[in-house]
């Protein structure tokens, strides 16, 4: 029940902060005429009345923090809930960066490893072609002396690519 702060009648509101009873009294009170019923009471009856006054003004401040508090909550809810969102967004991110990245190093790493087995067959067809050639040109020192060449030449070759190969291999066996 409130408490009119012009006339002094008890009347029924559904706001917290009503003051007045009605349209008469809100007119009243924005002329100055806040508390104007006090002026016919007694003392005793002032002080009383007065006190009411306080009582309730005292719970719309509650009210009124009430209804911050709760708007602050809300606040706070739906800030926090922006931020999950921000988080989950994120992650999906950085999952579908660290897909990506392992898919190319998988594919770099095939890549290397078909390398070094076609270098690693490059090797022993080579190396039984060479056996083959030494004997077929056993008598010629001359004919020997170009194949030995040759070898260098083809020997120095493959290790280069083999040792390419082996270096895009390393990444693997170290993560
Ligand atoms: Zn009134």
């Amino acid at each position: 029940m409130f408490l009119c702060r012009v006339c002094g009648e008890q009347f029924r509101a559904s706001r917290y902060n009503a003051l007045v009873c009605g349209e008469r009294c809100q007119k009243r009170l924005t002329r100055g005429h806040a508390f104007a019923y006090l002026a016919g009471l007694s003392k005793i009856r002032r002080d009383v009345e007065r006190a009411r006054h306080r009582r309730l003004d005292r719970w719309r401040l509650e009210q009124r923090q009430a209804v911050l508090d709760v708007e602050q909550q809300r606040e706070a809810n739906r800030s926090a809930r922006v931020q999950r969102r921000q988080q989950r967004a994120a992650a999906k991110i950085d999952a579908a960066e660290r897909r990506e990245a392992r898919y190319e190093r998988q594919v770099e790493e095939d890549q290397a490893r078909e390398r070094k087995a076609r270098i690693e067959w490059l090797v022993n067809f080579f190396g039984d072609a060479m056996d083959r050639l030494e004997y077929m040109v056993a008598d010629s020192p001359e004919a020997k002396a170009v194949l030995a060449l040759v070898q260098d030449v083809v020997s120095d070759t493959i290790d280069d690519e083999l040792e390419v190969a082996m270096a895009r291999l390393m990444p693997q066996s170290a993560g």
